[in-house]
């Protein structure tokens, strides 16, 4: 596999950066996950908007324009061998001399580093014959901008390994009596047949694929609302999903050991994973 760094595509073992790199050094640096079926990369558009606001909310210049990143996207793909493959790719603010909080002056070149990884076959694929996952509640110990995808992500990973720990695939993450996110990725429950997801706001991550299937249901008329989620109407659901880039949309079928539902992949998920996959299969030609 090839992967890329700093203007140069090279194998992983060739890829190196300074200890003094402040995304070591301080998590200093900006991510994202960008998805590709058939070698045509999803929702493009949608995902470099985001990371043109995680490098400005950030300060972190940009060191590519929109078609500069195209290209170097769909070349690591190419050098992957095209396919069904995400893209993950992280820009820090570069490698300084002294360890210091404040930034460099005058600044340094941002790093940035890309590679692919393998997509598994998600769950919308077949609404049908899906299991679903399991999902524990914690308390979200995040900071208060976690609209902003950067790398800091030890509470996301401290509080993914407790769901791991405890059997579960996802930590779906309450705040002051409120769903806010899962440790990596978008809430959706449904209830009174309505799909309902939080609000975008500094608590969450502006998901994009939480974004594609709030479009796909105003689209195919499924009642949806953006608006906040107490903790006992998530325990009350008739549905819960998970979203993100890679695992598309998930149904819960377990919360904290209790079924979700009746305990299999409801009717409205199998319903909106429809819509999702044959809305990517007509953009992707597959
Ligand atoms: N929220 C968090 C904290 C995430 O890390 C992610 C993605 O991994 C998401 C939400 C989902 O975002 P997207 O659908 O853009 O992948």
């Amino acid at each position: 596999s090839q992967v890329y760094l700093n203007g140069a595509f090279m194998a992983p073992q060739d890829a190196h950066i300074s200890p003094l790199d402040r995304g070591f050094l301080f998590a200093d640096g900006i991510y994202e996950v960008i998805p590709a079926y058939n070698g045509v990369l999803f929702r493009f558009e949608e995902h470099l908007v985001r990371l043109e606001r995680s490098l400005a909310e950030t300060a972190i210049a940009n060191p590519h324009s929109r078609d500069q990143w195209r290209q170097l996207c769909e070349q690591l793909i190419q050098r992957n061998g095209g396919g069904n493959l995400s893209i993950y790719l992280q820009v820090t603010r570069g490698a300084t001399e002294k360890r210091d909080h404040a930034f460099p002056n005058p600044p340094v070149p941002p790093t940035v580093f890309m590679m692919t990884g393998n997509i598994a076959v998600p769950a919308a694929d077949s609404p049908d014959t899906a299991t679903g996952s399991k999902a524990i509640t914690l308390d979200d110990i995040r900071w208060a901008r976690c609209d902003i995808k950067s790398v800091s992500l030890l509470p996301n990973s401290l509080l993914r390994q407790q769901a791991v720990a405890a059997g579960a695939s996802e930590a779906i993450l309450l705040r002051d009596g409120f769903v806010t996110e899962g440790s990596a990725s978008n809430v959706f429950i449904v209830a009174e047949s309505t799909v309902i997801t939080p609000p975008k706001s500094h608590a969450i991550l502006g998901g994009i694929t939480r974004d594609l299937v709030v479009e796909l249901c105003h689209r195919h008329h499924i009642p949806v609302e953006e608006r906040e989620i107490t903790e006992s109407q998530l325990r009350q659901a008739d549905e819960i999903w998970v979203t993100s880039s890679t695992r598309e949309i998930v149904p819960i079928i377990q919360l904290n050991n209790s079924a979700v539902g009746i305990g299999t992949p409801g009717p409205v998920w199998k319903t909106v994973a429809r819509h999702y996959v044959s809305f990517k299969r007509r953009l992707c030609g597959l």
